[in-house]
């Protein structure tokens, strides 16, 4: 039997970086002394969280509405924005309560906040293609000058009336589905919406993407490992699913209960972009060896 991972698994560039940015700050602290806290979970991925907790990395709930009153007034700390960015408003807020404040947002996401600040002042209204409650986007949307609005169906983008006119800017979250987002761009063209439409989603997803349904299509049995909170994970098992019966979604090894037929001949194993190297090894080597 073959155990085969997907060619493109595991960490995108963005995720790696905030995290390195977060040991880079651990290696300083003996120095420093200061206190390291992340604004929301660096990463979705429970594992990882947990084990730079275990380094004295705390976390600052920036989920719960993006709330700053948790870190007002201290001082001698250190607060590392993740990969998703926040909104201006709560990195100046971070800033003038006189936290060091490094900003590990991935430089994909910080080119559509400077996109979206540039339209405003344009005088564009921005529209993002995305899910509102994610993180991502609340932090795009704090990056708006000018109107902005959200959304996430062709439905919505059917509905869609421009508040300026045709002064349209569109974007995208760097995880929405391509396809989506071209139907978008084609019913704003209709719409004679032909402003300022840019692609900005992340070629890490698609790739991932890619590969997964590839090595799904030809595999009895797929692994996806990934955070349950982590959409990017979900819609790896997602695409998996549609194309192998036997999908398995699994946080850690712990989850993993594999009964496997003699038949089977291929496993394959994909891993969302918050996994890290040493999980996915961990379920590589026990699908090998106990197989
Ligand atoms: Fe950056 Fe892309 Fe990774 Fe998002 S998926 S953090 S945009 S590299």
């Amino acid at each position: 039997m073959e155990v085969k991972l997907a060619e493109c698994a595991g960490f995108c560039f963005g995720v790696k970086r905030a995290i390195d940015t977060v040991y880079e700050q651990l290696a300083k602290q003996a120095e420093t002394g200061k206190q390291i806290y992340t604004y929301g979970p660096i990463v979705h991925n429970e594992e990882v969280v947990r084990e730079l907790e275990q380094k004295g990395v705390q976390v600052i709930d920036g989920e719960a509405g993006l709330d700053v009153s948790a870190i007002d007034g201290k001082t001698q700390r250190t607060v590392i924005i993740r990969a998703h960015g926040v909104p201006r408003a709560v990195q100046e807020k971070m800033e003038q309560s006189g936290l060091e404040c490094i900003d590990a947002t991935c430089p994909f996401v910080k080119r559509i906040h400077r996109i979206v600040e540039k339209a405003g002042k344009d005088g564009y209204e921005v529209v993002i293609a995305g899910n509102p409650g994610h993180p991502e986007v609340e932090g795009i949307r704090g990056w708006c000058t000018g109107p902005v609005k959200v959304i996430e169906t062709e439905e919505e983008a059917g509905n869609f009336t421009a508040e300026n006119g045709e002064k349209v800017c569109l974007v995208s979250q760097t995880t929405f589905n391509y396809n989506k987002f071209q139907s978008i761009v084609e019913i704003f063209q209709k719409k004679g919406y032909n402003g300022n439409v840019v692609n900005t989603i992340c070629n890490a997803t698609e790739e991932r993407q890619r590969a997964a349904r590839d090595l799904a299509a030809e595999a009895d049995v797929m692994i996806v490992i990934g955070g349950k909170n982590s959409s990017n994970s979900r819609k790896l098992y997602e695409i998996c699913s549609g194309e192998c019966a036997h999908t398995y979604f699994i946080q850690t090894l712990d989850d993993l209960h594999l009964e496997l037929p003699k038949a089977v001949r291929l496993v394959g194993i994909t891993a969302g972009a918050s996994t890290p190297n040493n999980l996915i090894e961990e379920v590589q080597n026990y699908v090998r060896i106990n197989f």
